[in-house]
């Protein structure tokens, strides 16, 4: 409670704004992960690895808008690719453009795509990616998991309804459980494909290597196809964190930090498969999107792979996740706290038992745990100490946070964990 008076005390400006918001979007919000009680912080400005607020509280961003947000807020070089895009380009042209194919050919050979499709989300991706899937095999069946997330249209709870219960078209199944997923193609004969996050971001719960492999072997044997959604973990090596772990799909969805701070969505692979979308092949699936290949995206887009978030850029930022995730999990033992992840993604989990990482395979696995007053305070108290993270408590790097603001983040983590470690 003091935590939140707290909260209620540093951000007066906030509390109206939100109240104004409400007369037009429906509880004061556009997105409903970003609405928060009492009142969402309203944030003017992003600076570089900063937020600042409307009364003019600076967090140090942890958040790195859900993974998109991969470059900062204020990248030069970013900066300097879109208001090229707008000047010397013009905005959507409504017509086709030498960067989608200039952009496309270097996603297609960074990800290994034989071929690839842009969209303006990572929810699109995946519904075409689906679509594209369904007409390849004939077929209408989806697997997917408990957990998963792919959208908000394709966001499957874990707490809906009980293992491998076929809702229709939908074949929900437990995530990191090769047995429920060999049962669910004994029970379904008839499965267009399986579509997975190869770790679950809502969590940071990574896949195992087994679990992965089953669903390629299980596939491969039922004639169905194999989908990686890569919309957030395409960053975690220079191939995606498909190729950190040796498995091959048949499809990828990519999103967020590909578009280079722009809305952006991908799909692609086997050629094959994609050219269901080929328009000069009669009855091919139709794609339209007006945005979908817009200037700035491409151009931003472009940039951001091929110049900023290289190869080497790309090790270096998982490899400091890595060592984050340590010290947070060194300053954690003995309290009721952990922290999942791979790279420059985790996620800070507050249970009822003091639970280890290890532990915690699926979603279910935390729920039974999760101790939401413990999270909401951690929360709460990083506000206080000047750093932006969610809630839930993902976090993400961004390329323009300092080795500084991450020792400053562990120290605060620290100080937290030695204020509440009776509770
Ligand atoms: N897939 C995954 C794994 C995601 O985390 C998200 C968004 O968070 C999406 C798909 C949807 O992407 P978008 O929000 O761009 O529609």
């Amino acid at each position: 409670e003091a935590a939140t008076s707290r909260y209620v005390e540093k951000n007066p400006k906030s509390k109206p704004l939100f109240e104004k918001a409400k007369a037009s979007l429906p509880g004061g919000n556009t997105r409903t992960l970003l609405y928060t009680a009492p009142f969402p912080i309203i944030i003017r400005k992003g600076d570089g690895h900063k937020l600042i607020d409307e009364d003019g509280n600076v967090y140090q961003d942890f958040v790195g808008e859900m993974t998109a947000g991969l470059f900062g807020h204020s990248h030069p070089r970013l900066q300097e690719a879109i208001i090229s895009a707008v000047k010397n380009v013009g905005l959507s042209l409504g017509a086709t453009n030498p960067y989608e194919q200039r952009y496309a050919e270097l996603i297609c050979s960074r990800f290994s795509l034989d071929r690839m499709r842009f969209t303006n989300s990572g929810t699109e991706a995946n519904l075409h990616c689906l679509a594209a899937a369904r007409r390849f095999t004939g077929r209408r069946k989806i697997m997917v998991f408990r957990g998963g997330y792919h959208g908000s249209v394709l966001s499957f709870p874990s707490d809906v309804s009980p293992n491998n219960v076929d809702l229709g078209d939908w074949v929900l199944v437990q995530y990191n459980d090769p047995d429920a997923v060999k049962q669910a193609f004994t029970k379904n004969s008839d499965i267009a494909a399986v579509i997975v996050e190869a770790m679950q971001g809502n969590g940071a719960i990574p896949a195992t290597i087994e679990f992965l492999k089953t669903i390629r072997s299980e596939t491969t044997k039922a004639g169905a196809l194999f989908i990686i959604d890569e919309v957030v973990t395409s960053r975690l090596s220079p191939g995606g964190l498909r190729k950190l772990v040796g498995i091959e799909p048949d499809l990828v969805t990519l999103g967020k930090y590909l578009g280079g701070g722009m809305p952006f969505g991908a799909f692609g692979g086997r050629a094959d498969i994609m050219s269901v979308y080929d328009p000069s092949v009669t009855g091919s699936l139709t794609h339209n999107g007006t945005f979908q290949n817009n200037t700035i995206m491409l151009n931003a887009g472009y940039v951001g792979l091929s110049e900023v978030y290289t190869p080497d850029v790309v090790e270096l930022l998982n490899n400091r996740g890595e060592h984050m995730r340590r010290k947070l999990a060194e300053v954690f033992k003995g309290t009721k706290f952990c922290v999942t992840g791979r790279g420059s993604l985790m996620c800070v989990h507050a249970t009822n038992t003091g639970m280890q990482p290890s532990q915690m395979t699926c979603k279910d696995d935390i729920n039974a745990v999760d101790a939401l007053d413990l999270r909401k305070l951690f929360w709460l108290d990083m506000l206080d100490a000047g750093f932006w993270v969610q809630p839930r408590g993902s976090i993400a790097l961004n390329l323009q946070i300092p080795d500084e603001a991450i020792k400053e983040f562990i120290d605060a983590t620290a100080r937290f964990c030695d204020k509440y470690r009776d509770l």
